[in-house]
């Protein structure tokens, strides 16, 4: 049965097409800068990629073209072969629990939420809306980046602000990354063997976040209401005081959404370091002796290991940690530095199984907690659950 995963941003479009429940991938895609002259659509044919640049004015007209794509090349030969379509969601609030199969109410209720992810939410419904005109006939499920989360605990996903502000506003932790959290979870219980394994989930990628599994369930993640709390990342400054947004709104003359955009756009590896938000570029220069970028990384590497020893506390114990997404999958001296900051755990690293890639284990026979690279596949965990919700 064929499975469509998407992911729609402003002015993007990610699709997968799955076979499932094997899994296995039968085209991937992008519509690129919609909304211009000269957007791009991008499909796989038979493993190799054929773009067209054209006009795509609107979300309707480049998931049109992804249907047409899919038909042109005989991927499908009838939309009939899709029998259901999963949105990736960023924010689905306290509404929503668990995927679910989308209906006007649903849109509705995904809406209401927009405030608490003005970036994301907006984008996401374009897609649903242009998927649900476009295959009104197939089945379509909303997959949310919080949900996994909404096992925490209040003491754990609660800020101490005013309490008003959470009733009034919704004003709490949510996290983010959720499907990644639970693909790698699931993972990393079968490797172990283990249903009750507690973790420590690292997904470092452009966006980062840690997440602390146990028995299965998020105890603990790093970010918050917005995906801005947490570890730095590319551009992310990660956590701050907020105090910060007065005085440079002050010194600079900017309005805090301006100052919130460059926490957001310009700050973490970029900031710090002046040259990228590339983890590639910063080991790089950070070999060739630049202060900023060696700086850049520490930082980082620091606020991982906090969180990490954090989680063991709150966790009382820790089986193993797992690093994912594009740094945790690729970047041996990110896994190394954290893998050492925390030693004190009981973490022995095996220097060459951490200079392998793909999934496998890194740390040696000794080390009481262990580590693991699990590649991630939110498209993947996307499918499964409309075929999970699709059998409700
Ligand atoms: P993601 O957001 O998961 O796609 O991760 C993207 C980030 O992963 C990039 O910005 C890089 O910092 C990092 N990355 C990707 N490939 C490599 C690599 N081969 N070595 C080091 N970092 C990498």
């Amino acid at each position: 049965m064929k499975i469509m995963a998407v992911n729609a941003g402003s002015s993007s479009l990610k699709f997968q097409l799955l076979e499932m429940p094997s899994e296995e991938v039968i085209t991937s895609g992008l519509v690129e800068r919609i909304g211009y002259y000269n957007a791009n659509f991008s499909i796989k044919v038979n493993g190799e990629k054929v773009v067209v640049t054209k006009e795509i004015l609107d979300h309707k007209v480049a998931v049109e073209l992804v249907v047409e794509g899919l038909l042109k090349h005989h991927i499908i030969e009838s939309l009939d072969d899709i029998k259901g379509v999963g949105h990736r969601v960023v924010q689905g609030g306290e509404i929503f629990k668990d995927s679910v199969i989308i209906t006007d109410e649903v849109v509705d209720q995904i809406r209401s939420l927009n405030d608490l992810a003005p970036l994301h939410n907006p984008a996401n419904i374009t897609g649903i809306e242009a998927f649900r005109k476009a295959l009104p006939q197939i089945i379509q499920v909303a997959v949310f980046d919080t949900t996994f989360h909404q096992t925490m605990e209040e003491d754990a996903y609660m800020y101490a602000t005013p309490y008003e502000w959470y009733v009034k506003y919704g004003v709490r932790k949510y996290g983010f990354h959720g499907t990644s959290h639970q693909f790698v979870s699931e993972r990393a219980i079968q490797l172990l063997d283990n249903p009750k394994a507690k973790l420590v989930i690292c997904h470092l990628g452009n966006g980062a976040s840690l997440c602390a599994v146990d028995g299965g369930k998020s105890v603990d993640t790093s970010m918050g209401l917005t995906p801005l709390e947490g570890i730095p990342m590319g551009t992310r400054s990660g956590n701050i005081d907020p105090s910060v947004l007065m005085l440079i709104s002050d010194k600079e003359d900017k309005t805090f959404a301006q100052v919130l955009d460059e926490l957001n756009k310009k700050s973490g590896y970029l900031g710090v370091s002046g040259i990228s938000n590339d983890s590639r570029d910063i080991i790089r220069e950070m070999e060739n002796g630049n202060h900023r970028a060696k700086l850049a990384h520490t930082i980082q590497i620091k606020r991982i290991a906090d969180y990490i020893g954090s989680y063991y506390v709150y966790m009382g114990g820790l089986d193993a940690i797992i690093f994912t997404a594009g740094i945790g999958e690729n970047a041996p001296e990110v896994r190394a530095h954290v893998l050492d900051a925390v030693k004190v755990l009981g973490v022995e690293i095996d220097h060459e199984e951490n200079k392998k890639r793909g999934e496998h284990l890194i740390t040696t026979k000794n080390s009481k907690v262990k580590a693991y690279i699990i590649p991630t596949n939110e498209e993947v965990m996307i499918a499964r659950e409309v075929l999970r919700i699709e059998k409700l």
